[in-house]
């Protein structure tokens, strides 16, 4: 792989906004750089553009070097960057597996860059053969999300290896529920594969979707180029503290990740049990896909009760089908009995 091939030129030749901390960093005793206002201590400093503190952190807890992340405003900051990164508007593209992430067009789109969907098959899983099929030389960008948002189910790991193996770009992989699951992260295998870019989040089994922290784990080069084109301070001091803080909850992280897979298998079992349900699709994340016949007319008897779940009738093969996030004992009861209590 090429890097500066895939880059866009004026991305590639670009010189980055140098801030003040970025060209004095250590110790001082008077900062008089960066125009701040000294009489309000505690929060009229700017922060480390590049957090570095919460960085090694985590990267102590996912086993990397803190070179090999990046740190955005929730995962979308990194989907937006990739594209602008790598995709020219209006001659570059992306291919992208369908049903997926809705943000991954958005962002598709609003930087004007054609974007290219691939159907998976029956079992929502990929195959290695048509993806590349729908790429050409154009192609810079192929989007795998692994669990899949809406269909919940990991991805074929032999078929993406093969896609990482033989395709020449860049391929990104959202793990946004890869806490819920099984398998492993393919972080690991970031030196194996340099066209490689993993993204998590806070959002999910972290519990901290209000917080808005995203991570991009990539190779230092690919690291640099999202550092190059990202808002100096993408994220503030309140968030890069409070998830510090957060990070030492470890040991409750994974007490939750228990309690919600516990609570899928019994959603799981309750679903099966009721009369309309058609299929309850295998599930890796902290969500169920169900394919509930007439999706509309029960979301919205359940919505006249107060029960919000997704419809995705009208998302490519999930015609007729909810998506149903895991919540707590309670409101998973909640559900099940309204589910019951619908004359239909
Ligand atoms: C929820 C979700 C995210 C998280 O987005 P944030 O901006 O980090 O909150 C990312 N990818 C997928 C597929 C998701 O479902």
């Amino acid at each position: 792989m090429n890097l500066q091939q895939l880059v866009r030129k004026n991305v590639w030749d670009m010189k980055p906004y140098s801030s003040a901390r970025d060209e004095f960093k250590g110790e001082a005793s008077v900062f008089l750089d960066a125009n701040e206002n000294p009489l309000n201590d505690k929060y009229n400093r700017y922060p480390d553009p590049l957090q570095w503190k919460l960085k090694e952190k985590i990267a102590h807890i996912k086993e990397i070097e803190p070179e090999k992340i990046f740190l955005g405003n929730g995962s979308d900051e990194p989907i937006d960057l990739v594209i602008r990164i790598f995709c020219e508007p209006r001659i570059d593209n992306i291919v992208a597996i369908d049903p997926t992430y809705g943000m991954y067009q958005v962002c598709a789109d609003v930087n004007d860059v054609e974007y290219r969907k691939v159907l998976l098959n029956e079992d929502f899983d990929i195959d290695a053969q048509k993806i590349p099929e729908r790429a050409d030389d154009k192609t810079k960008l192929i989007f795998l999300c692994s669990p899949n948002n809406p269909t919940g189910n990991l991805l074929n790991r032999k078929e993406t290896e093969k896609i990482l193996n033989t395709f020449a770009g860049i391929v990104v992989i959202d793990e946004a529920y890869i806490d819920f699951a099984p398998e492993t992260t393919w972080i690991s295998e970031l030196d194996k594969y340099p066209n490689l870019v993993v993204l998590q989040t806070f959002s999910k089994a972290w519990g901290l979707a209000a917080v808005r922290l995203g991570m991009a784990f990539a190779s230092p080069e690919i690291i640099r180029l999202f550092n190059k084109v990202k808002y100096p301070y993408n994220v503030n001091i309140l968030t890069q503290n409070f998830v510090n803080g957060e990070l030492d909850k470890l040991e409750l992280r994974k007490q939750w990740i228990a309690t919600l897979i516990k609570g899928r298998d019994y959603l799981k079992n309750a679903l099966a049990k009721l009369p309309f349900t058609e299929k309850i699709y295998p599930t890796d994340a902290n969500f169920l896909l169900v394919k509930v016949g007439d999706a509309n007319g029960i979301y919205k008897k359940l919505a006249d009760r107060g029960v919000i779940v997704r419809n995705r009738n009208s998302v490519s093969l999930c015609a007729g089908c909810l998506r149903i996030t895991v919540g707590t004992d309670e409101e998973n009861k909640t559900l099940i009995g309204t589910l019951n209590s619908l004359d239909l």
